[in-house]
This record gives C-alpha cells, structure tokens and sequence, in this order.
C-alpha cells in the first residue's frame, strides 16, 4: 500500500501525532457520494478535506483469493448481517468506498420511479428531467459506456440470448471503466484500472483542483455551536486492524456527511442525537435483496472470462425487480454449492460450464433501521422482509428459471430451502412456482441499501432537503445513499453521485 498521487494522500504511516486542520468543507467518506462531492467543491475553487477510514488501495495490495479480499476491503471481514432477517450486507472499508469492489454497473432510475419518490415524498425538483443534467455530468466524467461484445464472454451472451429467446429486453450493462480487459475480478479490485473507482476518478480529480485527502481516519463525532456544525473529530485508525490512535479535529464551514448509509447514522447518533427532529435519522433502511440462480450448460462456458457483470434486464422493473448476469471468485460461490466430498468435488468441477444469473428487487415494504452500538463505530442493524415483497423474489426466481433453460442450460441450482437442489428441465423448475415460499427459504444478499437520512420534503418526516441540507442545521449536509427516500429500482451508484453532483452544486452557490 502507498499514499501515491504524489504524496498528497495522507496515509497511517504519515501520522506521527495528533491533527488539527481547518477548511471550507469536510467531507466524510470518500466512496461515489464522498469522491463527487468532494471533486465538485475543490473545483468550485474551495479548500476541501476529504476524510476516509480505509486506506488507498493499489493493484500489488489486490488479493485474488476471495476470503482474503474481503477480510482487507470490507467492514467486518464482508460478513455484515443485519438481525430481524439474517440478510448479509457489504459495506467496503477503503479509499473509494463501495466503488473498488462493486461490479461498475451505472444505471439512471427510471422517470416513473423518481416521479414516485417526488409524489411521495414532497419533492420539486427530483424528477427525471431534474436529475438529467446531473447524470450527464457524472457519465461524462467517468466515461460510463455499455460493455462492449468482446469483453462480454459466454456467461453475458447466454444471458442475451436467453432473453431473444423468450422475447424479453436486455442490454449490455453501462458501467464506468475504461479499457475494461473482462477479467471479472471487479469484486477483488481491479488490477487493470479499468474501472474507474473513485480512488482512481473522482479523487485524483478533487485533489488536482486542490482537495487534501486524509485516509485511515475514523470520524467519530460531528461538532456543533448551535445549529451550525464546526467540524468534525476523530482519530487515526491503523488500516485492517481498526487500532485508533492520534486524535483529529477537523474545523470547517460546512460539514459533509457521505460515510455510508450504516455509518452516517450512526455518527449523527454519537453527536448527541444530531439533525434528527423528525425522528427519521437511523429509520427506513432499504436494501434491493438478491437471489441468484447457477446454471449448468452443456458446452464450456470459459466463466473466468468476461466483464464482471455485462448484460441486464429492465423488463421487469414495473413488477419491482431487475436481472443481471453475475460474476464473484469460485471460492465465494463455492459457499452456496449444496453438497460434501465427491458430490461437492462434481459441483466444483462443473464450475467451468456454468453461468450465474441474479435478480435484485425493489422492496419498498421491507423497512430497518441503523442504531449504533454501544461502542465502536460499527452499525447495530435490523431489518424484516415482507412477506409480499419475498413474492417478488419468487416471481424473479421462476423467470431466472425460465431464462436458464431458455438458453440452453441443462439443469439448475436454484438454492431454495425445500425444494429440489437440483432441477433438469422446465417441468421439473414448476416447482419454483407451486412453491409457498418464505423468506427464510432464501439465501439473499443486500449489497445495495439505502434511505436511512431520507431526503423528504416535509422537515417532519425527513432527515435532509431536496439539496441534501439537514433540515435541523444550516451547513450540515449528507451525499450518500442514505439520501435516496427508498428503491431507485436500479443499481444505487449512479443515482447517488447524481445527488451527490446536485449537493455539491448547491453548497457552492451557498458558501
Ligand atoms: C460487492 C458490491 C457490488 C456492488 N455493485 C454495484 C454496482 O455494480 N452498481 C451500483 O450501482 N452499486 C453497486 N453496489 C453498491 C454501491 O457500491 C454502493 O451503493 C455505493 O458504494 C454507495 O456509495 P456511498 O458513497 O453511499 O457509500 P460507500 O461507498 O459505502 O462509501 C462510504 C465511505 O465512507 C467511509 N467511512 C464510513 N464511516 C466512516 C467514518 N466514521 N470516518 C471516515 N470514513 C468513514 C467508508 O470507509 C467508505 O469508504 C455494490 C456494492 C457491493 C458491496
Ligand atoms: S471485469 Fe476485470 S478488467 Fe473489467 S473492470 Fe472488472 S476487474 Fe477491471
């Protein structure tokens, strides 16, 4: 690991004792809400401190065995759950955030979902049209293209002609990289840098125009004179151990929180219960639960090979759920192979005929919340899955299903609890359908999660404006995914640096 960008990235060894500097901005996080607001303010000529716990991340520090990876770029070794209904959840610890090891799908939300959320939730400005020029921007930067056929490789196409087949929609996933190798390793970081990770983009960016970037630091508190926020403290955390040790006291003008929607919360609640008026800071936590089906095709479908995760489906985005191919080291997939000795041995070995198909839902019933523990920084999190937004699961299992069959597989594995392991045809996967499925039949995953700071017109029911301001103070503002008033019906990234461009725009006008 090194500081790179020519020193200016503050790194654990570079601390030798306590830190107290002074800015414009603070910006907490530096993740896609953190990195664009960051960029953006440094741009607008304002001195900017960008704080991240996570230390910056270089190919030599990528560790191909899974396990391993997680264990160094995700918060709690990836093995994060929440309570109330046991849904693993990742949140990435590192310079980028969420960015350096997510799959760089970029998808804008539909205009029907944000008039939703502007009906809803008494936003004006938050239509499609609104956030347009927003999504431009953030696609221009970032060169966000869709995957080109030559770095799609078998496990993508199949996916394409699965839906041919069958008459549904598809596409090759946008997503921001460039030169993009199709190595699928995006879950393990990118040792290419083709993908354009916010340590790579937004940050190298905000700190050309002037940002200065401390990593390894653990903000552990907003400071307040009233209903203005002076800055922020913290301390000095050794990267992989968590350690703490100097203390940092950051002041600024204007506070910005972008830690993630698990750990904003959880640092409003350290700073004495801040900017939570309406009751909602910590409430309405919403995740886009995941199941996944394997396939097993009669050919070689050489699965090593191809971009992470390169062609999707929308078709189903009005019954709340999206398709996606998917891509994740063996190891990490092995988890979920049913079976011991010579049985798993015949799975593992089917490995390189396979393809690995997911759906993600919209479930704006199932709600949570963020509490922080009694110590440390880490989120105490529960949530329940309701049970008619598990049907929606159900429905996009049949249609994976459906898909699978339709483009040539010879039997699946759908991993659901009291059903058959294995399914050889059409017939055999009805029984996904005649099924009473519970949501303790599924193993899901909830990687996209969201709306715990809500943005609500209404001070009373929401936590930040439609600029992302705290109702309750006057320069205290959050940029992350917290923000979204729930599901954006497609990946979250690309909303959020959306926001996060609008908020940045504001808080210039402002200062
Ligand atoms: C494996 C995986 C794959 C995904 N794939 C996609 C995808 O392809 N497309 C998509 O749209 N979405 C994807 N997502 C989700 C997406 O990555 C997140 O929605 C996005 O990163 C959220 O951005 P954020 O800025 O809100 O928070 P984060 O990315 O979580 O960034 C928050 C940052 O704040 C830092 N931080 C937290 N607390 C503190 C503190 N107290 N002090 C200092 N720093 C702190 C964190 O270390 C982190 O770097 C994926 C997520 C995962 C885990
Ligand atoms: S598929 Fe490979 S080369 Fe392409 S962005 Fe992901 S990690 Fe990089």
């Amino acid at each position: 690991m090194s500081g790179g960008m020519n020193g200016a990235v503050r790194i654990f060894a570079d601390y030798t004792g306590d830190v107290h500097e002074r800015a414009d901005v603070v910006v907490v996080g530096s993740g896609p809400g953190g990195a664009v607001v960051a960029h953006g303010l440094a741009a607008a000529g304002h001195d900017v401190i960008l704080v991240e716990e996570g230390p910056p991340f270089t190919p030599d520090d990528f560790e191909l065995d899974g396990a391993r990876s997680m264990a160094r770029t995700l918060r709690e070794g990836g093995l994060r759950a929440t309570r109330g209904y046991m849904l693993s959840t990742m949140q990435a610890i590192a310079l980028g955030g969420g960015s350096l090891v997510n799959s760089a799908i970029c998808v804008r939300s539909p205009q029907e979902t944000l008039d939703g959320w502007c009906s809803d939730f008494a936003l004006e400005r938050t239509t499609r049209a609104d956030l347009d020029p927003h999504y431009d921007a953030v696609e221009k930067f970032l060169g966000i293209e869709p995957t080109p056929d030559d770095v799609q490789g078998d496990r993508n196409l199949l996916f394409r002609d699965g839906c041919n087949a069958l008459g549904y929609s598809s596409e090759p996933i946008a997503r921001n990289v460039r030169g993009c190798r199709g190595s699928g390793e995006c879950f393990t970081g990118c040792r290419a840098r083709a993908k354009q990770s916010m340590d790579i983009s937004y940050v190298p960016a905000a700190i050309a125009a002037g940002a200065r970037v401390l990593t390894s630091v653990q903000v552990q508190q907003v400071t307040t004179a009233g209903r203005r926020a002076t800055g922020v403290a913290g301390q000095v955390a050794r990267p992989f151990t968590g350690e703490l040790s100097h203390r940092v006291r950051i002041e600024a003008k204007v506070v910005v929180l972008a830690a993630g929607c698990m750990a904003t919360p959880v640092l409003l609640q350290r700073s004495g219960g801040l900017a939570n008026a309406s009751g909602q800071a910590g409430e309405n936590l919403q995740f886009h639960p995941g199941v996944a089906i394997m396939g097993v095709f009669p050919e070689r479908t050489h699965p090593e090979f191809g971009a992470t995760q390169g062609y999707q489906s929308l078709q189903f985005i009005p019954e709340g759920f999206k398709l996606e191919t998917l891509w994740a080291p063996p190891g990490v997939f092995a988890v979920r192979l049913p079976g011991i000795g010579t049985e798993l041995k015949q799975r593992l070995a089917e490995i390189p005929y396979c393809a690995v198909w997911d759906a993600i839902a919209s479930c704006n019933r199932s709600l949570g919340r963020v509490r922080a523990r009694r110590r440390g920084m880490d989120p105490a999190l529960h949530w329940r899955f309701d049970p008619q937004d598990v049907q929606i699961l159900k429905r996009a299992l049949q249609v994976l299903a459906e898909l699978l069959f339709a483009a040539g597989a010879r039997k699946i594995l759908p991993g659901v609890g009291r059903l058959p392991e294995e399914m050889h045809s059409l017939d055999e996967a009805e029984a996904l359908r005649r099924h009473d499925l519970r949501a303790d039949d599924l193993t899901c995953g909830g990687n996209h999660a969201f709306s715990s700071t809500r943005m609500h017109g209404d001070p009373h029911r929401g936590v930040v404006g439609e600029d992302g301001r705290c109702h309750d103070l006057d320069n205290l503002y959050v940029a992350d995914t917290g923000i979204l008033p729930r599901s954006p019906a497609v990946n979250p990234m690309l909303t959020c640096m959306a926001l996060a461009h609008r908020v940045a725009a504001g808080i210039a006008e402002r200062i």
